[in-house]
């Protein structure tokens, strides 16, 4: 697969097929694809960074107040996207539409510069570890490397027991919180030292980047995976 070793960005989610979204499955968690024809059976190599983003409803928004879209639309969009695919995303972030002010605003954001270096002192960090990044880390390493202090685990035991978080979507929160952790010790500048408790404050950012996908969600608003 082309893709391997790169970022796929498909937008518009919600207009693909089911089975065609459903078909992303087993790359996304095995990171190859398995083709069975009747002569001959290949699997190739296919792990890629999925980007994805789409709109809460059909008529995707439009200006603010114009969505003519029901509730039962907007179910049906929604569920082309099933809960299983919707797992596999480490980040689900919903992007509400700037207000004014912002659009308006003179304020700079930060420089792109400056943020690629504080990722790729952050990916050092990790790398630095065990030689991979840490969405790579199995379960056995987050142990080892991504340790949670003793609320942090409470709070993401407390997601379990409230079916709020999968048995995959609570490693793949830990990847995140390892990360943030690494970018927050990358953002001291002066000296990266490797912090490796992963802390409250750590899970729950990453938890917060974990949007629900099912809730209701403001016409003007939209999903980025
Ligand atoms: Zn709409």
């Amino acid at each position: 697969m082309l893709a391997t070793n790169g970022v796929m960005f498909m937008d518009e989610l919600g207009e693909f097929a089911r089975a065609a979204l459903e078909g992303l499955r087993e790359p996304l968690e095995e990171g190859v694809i398995r083709v069975a024809r009747a002569a001959a059976r290949a699997t190739m190599p296919a792990r890629f960074l999925l980007v994805a983003a789409t709109n809460p409803c059909p008529c995707g928004g439009g200006p603010p107040g114009s969505c003519q879209c029901d509730d039962v639309a907007r179910a049906r969009y929604l569920r082309r996207l099933s809960g299983p695919l919707a797992d596999r995303f480490d980040l689900r972030v919903v992007v509400q539409r700037p207000a004014v002010d912002q659009l308006l605003g003179a304020e700079a954001g930060e420089c792109s510069a400056v943020v690629r270096n504080r990722v790729m002192a952050a990916r050092t960090l990790a790398a630095g570890r065990r030689g991979k990044l840490n969405a790579a880390l199995t379960p056995d390493e987050l142990d080892v490397f991504a340790p949670l202090a003793g609320d942090a685990r409470s709070v993401l035991r407390n997601e379990i027991e409230r079916e709020r978080l999968t048995g995959r979507g609570y490693h793949r929160i830990r990847r995140v919180a390892r990360t943030i952790a690494d970018l927050e010790a990358a953002g001291a500048v002066a000296s990266v030292t490797d912090d490796s408790t992963v802390t409250l404050a750590h899970v729950e950012l990453a938890l917060s980047m974990r949007a629900s996908l099912r809730g209701p969600a403001a016409s003007d608003s939209r999903w980025i995976a």
